[in-house]
Order: structure tokens, then C-alpha cells, then sequence
């Protein structure tokens, strides 16, 4: 397991090296790497090829039944986009490397059954804040934030830099079933944001 996500952070670095954006994916079929990509939208002037894309770009037009037994390893947390396809192609389960620097649609994923696994790895969140510290303009375009306004406390602030998502609790204050119930559901995303629990309660 840990060699399929030493192979999407060579993709990381390889983009990097290009002059991309350091994010890097691989798509694994029974213990075997059929597509691997990474993040091209700088050097292809591209607007949809995250690491993730790139590796299901590069597996190339593949039947329903495999991706329903494949693995996505992805250096980064994947975005609105990445998990919309991981969706459509029912790929069951998703390795992710860290979701420190961005977190993406992991709730999502889990609500559609997706298994999602984050590794905290240190250096797949040291590529990319770094990477964020030099080229923050490029990396706001990447996941589609304009850097104006209200966006700006969102991917700025002290919270974001301690690895806390600052929407989190407002979401799940005014929109969660759990509310319904009288229960923090906040309690279980931090236990689980910090590692303290594995998944997040369901209860
Ligand atoms: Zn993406």
C-alpha cells in the first residue's frame, strides 16, 4: 500500500519539476498500477487535469467492472471534481495522502460508501505547503477560489494553518441530521480531523 502512494508522490514531484502544481495519483487494479498522472493544468493550460484526472486520463477508457475493484491513490484530498469522477466510475475506495493543506469532498465520498483513507503523510503536506506559500495565486486557481473577499479568510487564516477547516462546524452547526438530534457533530469530525479516531462516529 505504502509503495502505490510513494508512486503518486513521485508524480507530485514530477510535476513539480515541470513547473506544475505538486499533486500526484495513481490508479491501482488488483495490486497493479494501470494509470498514473499528475497534476497538468499549468503545463497543458488545462482546466480539468487534477493528479487524479490525469491518472484516469492515462488508465485510459477501461469497463465499469474495473474500476469497481480499483484503488485511487491520491497525494492531496480530492476536490469537488476528482471525487465527482471517482463517484461516476464507482471506484470503491480512495487512499488519500493528506488533507491538512485542502480538504476536499471526503464526506462526500463516504456518504456514497466510498472508503477513504487519509495517511497524514508528512511528505506529501510538506510538498504542497510549500507549494502554497510560493504560488498562492496559482494554487487558489487550481481549486477555484478567487482570492477576493470572502474568500480570503477561508484559505488564509490561522484556522486553515493548523489544519482546521473553518466552514466545517458552521455546515454541520445549521445543517446535519445530527443537530436534529441534539448531538455536537462537531466532536466526532475534530477526534477524527486530529487522529484520534480512525473514521468518523456514525452514531
Ligand atoms: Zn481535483
Amino acid at each position: 500500500m505504502d509503495s502505490f502512494m510513494d508512486a503518486a508522490i513521485a508524480e507530485a514531484q514530477a510535476g513539480l519539476a515541470e513547473g506544475g502544481i505538486p499533486i500526484g495519483s495513481v490508479l491501482v487494479h488488483q495490486g497493479k498500477i494501470i494509470g498514473r498522472g499528475h497534476n497538468r493544468r499549468v503545463q497543458k493550460g488545462s482546466a480539468i487535469l487534477h493528479g487524479e484526472m490525469d491518472a484516469l486520463e492515462n488508465g485510459g477508457r477501461l469497463p465499469a467492472a474495473v474500476y469497481a475493484q480499483s484503488v485511487l491513490y491520491t497525494t492531496l484530498s480530492p476536490c469537488a471534481m476528482c471525487s465527482g469522477a471517482i463517484l461516476l466510475y464507482r471506484i470503491p475506495r480512495v487512499v488519500v495522502g493528506e488533507n491538512v493543506t485542502f480538504l476536499g469532498e471526503e464526506e462526500l465520498l463516504r456518504s456514497r460508501r466510498v472508503v477513504v483513507d487519509v495517511l497524514q503523510d508528512s511528505r506529501c503536506i510538506e510538498m504542497m505547503r510549500e507549494f502554497i506559500r510560493k504560488h498562492p495565486t496559482l494554487w487558489n486557481e487550481d481549486i477555484g477560489v478567487d482570492p477576493g473577499a470572502s474568500e480570503r479568510n477561508e484559505w488564509t487564516s490561522p484556522e486553515r494553518e493548523r489544519g482546521v477547516d473553518p466552514g466545517a462546524s458552521e455546515r454541520d452547526e445549521w445543517t446535519s441530521p445530527e443537530r436534529e438530534r441534539g448531538v455536537d457533530p462537531g466532536a466526532a469530525t475534530r477526534r477524527w480531523r486530529f487522529g484520534l479516531v480512525k473514521e468518523r462516529d456514525e452514531s
